[in-house]
């Protein structure tokens, strides 16, 4: 017969062998679905802008769904750049700029191909602003590109013209970062050639789909991550790091 003693003891070895088990499966999991950043990490938060949310003059759709995830994995990160498309008026990129061009159409230019937008991000504008919900309080750099009016920059790292660096890896490299989250707007003109530089640069790089938005025009979405995936550039969604 089983006194009281006995009985609590075998359900206290019964519960501890159960939470053990249950360590060693959550742990496995966790293992293989979290990728933890560390000091020598940064998310890279590419032009978060109000001209790029609903409302703005280059509006991505959902634009505005990318804050708060954005929001949410920040927090596991110590090291966090954004950036900011940042034009003189009359840029080259601008359908504006060149007469009888319509947005979206493209022309070619010096360094090649170039997408024709709708006036967007503006310096000094509202709409060249960061968006009002982002909340990264440990932001360390704001980094500005586009602002050569002959050239266009969808790269955080290099102008269009394939030469011109903005000084980003510069500044990574000199803070010991080696591995890069991307996240923003839009997937597949600057964050996809942020990624795609990012790798030319020696950076382990990650790009974090569901913190990103679409343009998608002629199949540039489907491109974007074809060209991405065959630079070794990692793609994650944001449940796969840990906060
Ligand atoms: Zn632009």
């Amino acid at each position: 017969m089983w006194d009281r003693r006995k009985i609590l003891a075998r359900m206290g070895s019964a519960g501890l062998g159960s939470a053990v088990i249950a360590t060693v499966i959550s742990n496995k999991l966790w293992a293989a679905a979290s990728i933890k950043p560390d000091q020598a990490s940064a998310l890279l938060v590419i032009d978060v802008q109000n001209c790029f949310l609903p409302g703005g003059s280059l509006a991505v759709k959902e634009g505005d769904q990318v804050v708060p995830v954005i929001n949410r994995i920040a927090k596991g990160f110590a090291n966090v750049v954004m950036t900011q498309d940042w034009h003189t008026e009359g840029h080259i990129s601008f359908a504006s700029a060149h007469p009888g061009k319509k947005p979206f159409e493209t022309i070619d230019l010096a360094y090649g191909k170039q997408v024709l937008w709708p006036d967007h991000c503006v310096q000094g504008t509202d709409g060249a602003s960061l968006s009002k919900e982002l909340s990264i309080p440990q932001t360390e750099l704001i980094i500005r590109k586009g602002f050569h009016k002959d050239v266009d920059s969808y790269s955080a790292f290099t102008e269009a013209d394939g030469k011109t660096t903005t000084g980003l890896a510069a500044y990574l490299k000199a803070r010991q970062v080696k591995r890069l989250f991307v996240a923003g707007l839009a997937t597949d003109f600057c964050v996809a050639w942020t990624a795609l530089d990012a790798r030319k640069a020696g950076f382990e790089t990650y790009v974090v789909e569901d913190a990103c938005r679409g343009i998608d025009t002629q199949g540039s979405l489907a491109k974007a991550w074809a060209d991405m995936a065959k630079a070794g550039v990692k793609r994650i969604q944001s449940g796969d790091i840990a906060g």
